[in-house]
């Protein structure tokens, strides 16, 4: 059985054809050779007739007598014909049947009926040769007619009968041999038929394993475009087919590659999902911020982020076509949440994508401005509360003597004081962070700063009762590459500081040094600070000790963390509560920034 159902088609039909042709052959020939027998036989009988009619025309002259005209007529019947003559009138003079036709007698009747008019014609002096169909016998008869003349008159007329179905034998033989002939060239013919039309379809396989492969995207493959005709044709474009498909396929797969270069470079998480909500695309920052491996290929929703509500949220985008914005917590992190309903060029919805963003930070930051808004009013609203409260009281007369006014005076011009402090610290502190502020450094002599800033602090220092000590030696210490009034403005917070949160002992002012940097410290034997309040020391408005922090703004050390940030350097705080506290800030060295330069 062929299996291609193409080549069975080919073959089928090419037998199809061989066949109709034979059977079409075989019709033609059985129709030609009944009439090319029917004139053979007219051929033969043609003579005979009109012998048997110069016959009658002498035995009507009475030269031949009768039985030799009998005897020599029956002779004429071996030749398988009947012969009928009658006179002028129709009138039968005699006949004769063949043994062969199987007539007889009892169809004498139907032949006068049967050649009534072949009989007219002949005696109105036609010779006639035509065939006639018995509906007794069923038979098809070729009828030979000859007028007999006597003295230029029609007296009478020959007909020869010869039934046809005598030549059907032969036909039959003949056609037999045909159909034998016909099946032998169906049968000789088919193999070369199948053969030519595997041919025919070889180059359609081959392009059907083109095809194939270009399906599994390889395009390299190539039909034979060297056949001739319809099939090359069909090969060329099929080519050209491929070459357009690669070229699209390449600058579509390179399009796509730059576009997930970018998603999967994104710092915000992506994730984007089917209209079923199934997830089509995820890119490595997602993957990060919900704790998984970044090369990870996750497709489980669940798995990917637990938090069933952001799915819900995913869903509701999709059926409601509606954008949403919402904020998840991850661990310490804050995710805020954007997804939107994607739609294709119909407008129907295929799916929703997320963006996922860490506002962790602008969220601490948005805090913090609001705590330092709230910080700076409150410590705003305590100096400005108590100068109206004072000038309320003097304004209305309540404090009547001079003492009490000029004590009025007295804490209005502090708390004043207070404020414009306060003010001068919160824009200094901003000029520093806003990076307005210009750093310029220059070698800086430390140990003559530290003796020159020490010794106008000497007296403030002795004066409330607490010793001073400043154990530099200025010979020796290096210089720094760094800006002297800056070092000052932290030398003075750290000194102010000392005194304020000391009742007794020593504040002592030091440096030391190694390769790269000199370290200043500040030393107070004061009230220390508790070491849970160690880390937020340096934050803005930060006061450990609100007791005693009466006068302080909480931003000193803020500020002189800033400076030091701005110069490049470093502070820290020691402290052991109730024994004093050390701060310590770095300076480098101008050797080692030469060194480095
Ligand atoms: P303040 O103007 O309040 O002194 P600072 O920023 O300079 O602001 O200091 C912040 C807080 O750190 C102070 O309120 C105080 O509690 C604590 N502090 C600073 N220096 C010392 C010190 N030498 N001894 C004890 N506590 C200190």
């Amino acid at each position: 059985m062929i299996k291609s159902w193409f080549l069975r088609r080919i073959v089928l039909l090419i037998a199809a054809t061989i066949l109709l042709s034979a059977l079409f052959t075989t019709i033609l020939f059985v129709v030609a050779a009944r009439s090319i027998v029917a004139e053979m036989v007219a051929t033969d009988l043609v003579p005979r007739a009109e012998y048997f009619s110069n016959l009658m025309t002498r035995y009507l002259e009475g030269t031949m007598p009768k039985d030799v005209l009998k005897t020599m007529v029956s002779d004429a019947t071996v030749l398988g014909a009947n012969i009928h003559v009658c006179d002028a009138q129709g009138g039968y003079y005699f006949e004769a049947t063949s043994p062969e036709t199987e007539s007889g007698s009892d169809g004498a009747e139907d032949y006068v009926k049967l050649l009534a008019a072949s009989i007219v014609s002949v005696v109105k002096g036609n010779r006639i040769v035509s065939q006639v169909h018995s509906s007794t016998t069923g038979r098809d008869y070729l009828v030979v007619g000859m007028p007999i003349a006597q003295d230029d008159k029609i007296v009478g007329a020959v007909l020869l009968t010869k039934p046809l179905m005598d030549l059907s034998g032969t036909v039959t033989t003949l056609n037999n041999s045909l159909f034998v002939s016909m099946l032998i060239a169906f049968a000789v013919m088919l193999i070369p038929a199948y053969l030519a039309a595997r041919r025919m379809i070889r180059p359609i396989n081959q392009m059907r394993g083109v095809a194939l492969h270009m399906a599994r995207g390889d395009y390299s493959v190539r039909a034979d475009e060297t056949r001739k005709g319809e099939v090359g044709e069909l090969a060329l474009a099929f080519n050209y087919l491929a070459t357009q498909l690669s070229a699209t396929i390449s600058s579509l797969v390179v399009e796509r590659n730059r576009l997930k270069n970018t998603l999967d470079g994104l710092n915000e998480g992506i994730v984007a999902v089917d209209h079923t909500g199934s997830i089509t695309h995820t890119n490595p920052s997602v993957l990060r911020l919900f704790g998984h491996n970044a090369a990870a290929q996750i497709t489980e929703r669940e798995q990917l982020i637990p938090d069933e509500s952001v799915w819900k949220d995913f869903d509701f985008a999709i059926q409601e076509r509606c954008p949403m914005v919402r904020s998840l917590s991850q661990g310490s992190i804050v995710l805020r949440v954007s997804i939107s309903p994607l739609e294709d060029e119909n407008g129907t919805v295929v799916g929703a994508v997320g963006l996922f963003r860490d506002v962790t930070e602008s969220e601490r930051l948005e805090q913090m401005q609001r705590d330092y808004v709230a910080n700076v009013s409150h410590e705003l609203r305590t100096p400005v509360a108590g100068v109206r409260g004072l000038a309320e009281a003097l304004h209305d007369g309540i404090v009547r003597s001079e003492q009490d006014k000029q004590r009025y005076y007295g804490y209005i011009l502090r708390e004043s004081l207070r404020l414009s402090r306060l003010i001068d610290d919160l824009l200094e502190l901003s000029r520093l962070q806003a990076g307005t502020v210009a750093v310029r450094c220059s070698s800086v002599d430390v140990g003559a700063l530290l003796r020159e800033v020490g010794e106008k602090y000497r007296n403030m220092v002795e004066e409330v009762g607490l010793e001073f000590r400043l154990d530099i030696d200025s010979a020796a210490c290096p210089r720094a590459w760094s800006n002297a009034d800056r070092i000052e403005q932290v030398l003075v917070i750290l000194l102010d500081n000392a005194v304020k949160y000391s009742e007794s002992g020593c504040v002592r002012v030091s440096a030391e040094w190694d390769d790269e940097r000199i370290y200043v410290s500040v030393e107070d034997e004061g009230v220390g600070i508790r070491k849970e309040d160690l880390a937020h020391l340096f934050d803005r408005f930060y006061k450990s000790d609100k007791a005693h922090a009466g006068g302080g703004t909480g931003l000193g050390l803020s500020i002189a963390r800033e400076v030091l940030n701005k110069l490049g350097e470093t502070i820290k705080a020691e402290s052991e509560e109730g024994k004093g506290s050390k701060f310590t800030f770095t300076l480098l060295r101008e050797d080692a920034h030469d060194r480095d330069a």
